[in-house]
């Protein structure tokens, strides 16, 4: 049983494993082989995974007769040749967006799991990349913000006078709102919170910060699989859009995290909300990626809207390397490891698996998932 740890593309930070997990995919009988260089991004040598007991080697050298495949972000599928049908590649590999790659995995006989489309179920908690980016990206948005800003976070008392603290809105209490509370609060900030969720309500409340809720038109309530966010009737937009005008003109700092699953990003700041805010204040919006929760949001790019610097955030988690790089890795050791078969000493994937059905996307040369031939 062989594992492959790529090396990815240029841009990717991350890495598919860390020392640790080498070591323990070691534990469970399996040789590991990284790619050279595959670590540099996050902070760790070829030696180091050497230490922990992997083989380095070249893509060639790595991919022969490997069994399992693991990437961050997956790999071009024309630097795969060589690769064993059936191998299993596993990792980030945006489907949606990178269907032709997907046909060219079908096509080499690969069995691509997408993590990504991890069901959001307790038994998958551990291996949900998700949840593990996007809670750094919370932290880190938080951080952005704080540099761009020409202001102080926490209330200062000088002899020269007093420092007023900041006034941060979170929008959007999913993970990564979570975390960008409570950074911001770490901060020494004022802290408001909004969503559509009304189980968040509580939470915005545990960690010191204020709900700021629609109340006169009902928000989705529950967590768990019926308690997803979904795109809310005109009436709720129409009241929400109000309560936002109201509230967001008196704040310093925006971050915005609002997500539907399989949807594009809900549009919760217009242009003219913008510029009610006042000069010098900063938006980071990390939905950029799936279309923006503000609008002229840009996805990669840092704008200036009215004198509000708008910072459309793009995978933040690849600047947190080697800790995003570590909660991924175990991701990825979570999964495999879950459903290993001792007596096969290897990975057994059921068909009728609740989690297997989600992310399998090609098996046996064809495109298995409903998701992708339905889209
Ligand atoms: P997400 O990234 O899909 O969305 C971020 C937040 O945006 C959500 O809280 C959502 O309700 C909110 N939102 C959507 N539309 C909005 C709007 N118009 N206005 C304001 N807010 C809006 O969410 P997430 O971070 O993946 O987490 C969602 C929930 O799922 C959380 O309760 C989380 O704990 C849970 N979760 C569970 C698991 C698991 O059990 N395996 C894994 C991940 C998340």
């Amino acid at each position: 049983m062989k594992i492959a740890v790529l090396k990815e593309e240029t841009g990717e930070t991350r890495c598919a494993a860390i020392p640790e997990t080498v070591k323990k995919f070691i534990a469970l009988a399996a040789d590991v082989m990284v790619e050279s260089g595959a670590g540099e991004g996050a902070s760790v040598a070829d030696s180091d995974f050497t230490a922990a007991g992997a083989t380095v080697g070249t893509r060639a050298d790595v991919l022969k007769d490997a069994d399992v495949i693991l990437t961050v972000s997956g790999p071009d599928s024309r630097t795969l040749a060589g690769a064993k049908p059936g191998a299993l590649l596993v990792g980030g590999l945006d489907p949606l967006r990178r269907r032709q790659e997907i046909f060219a995995y079908a096509g080499a006989g690969l069995e691509a799991l997408a993590m990504e489309w991890m069901p959001r179920i307790t038994r998958a908690q551990s291996m949900d990349i998700l949840s593990s980016q996007s809670n750094l990206a919370g932290y880190k948005a938080v951080l952005e913000a704080a540099a761009a800003y020409g202001r102080a976070f926490p209330m200062m008392m000088t002899a020269a006078g007093t420092v007023s603290p900041a006034k941060v809105f979170v929008m959007g209490v999913g993970v990564a709102g979570l975390q960008a509370i409570a950074t911001a609060k770490r901060l020494g900030a004022q802290v408001s919170a909004t969503d559509v969720r009304s189980a968040t309500r509580e939470q915005i409340q545990s960690l010191g910060a204020k709900p700021i809720f629609v109340e006169n038109v009902p928000g989705i309530e529950g967590e768990g699989s019926g308690g997803y966010a979904t795109e809310m009737s005109p009436e709720y937009q129409k009241a929400q859009a109000e309560l936002v005008s109201s509230h967001i003109a008196k704040q310093d700092i925006v971050i915005t995290t609002a997500l539907i699953p399989g949807r594009p990003a809900p549009r919760l700041i217009s242009d003219d909300q913008v510029a009610s805010m006042r000069q010098g204040s900063v938006i980071v919006d990390l939905a950029a990626d799936a279309g923006g929760n503000v609008e002229g949001t840009h996805a990669g790019e840092r704008t200036a809207s009215h004198g509000v610097t708008i910072i459309g955030a793009s995978n933040l988690a690849r600047s947190l390397a080697a800790d995003s790089s570590a909660l991924f890795a175990r991701n990825l050791y979570n999964f495999l490891s879950a459903f290993w078969d001792k007596e096969q000493g290897r990975p057994v994937l059921p068909d009728d698996d609740e989690i297997v059905k989600a992310i399998r996307l090609t098996r046996d040369g064809k495109l298995v998932n409903e998701r992708l031939s339905g889209a």
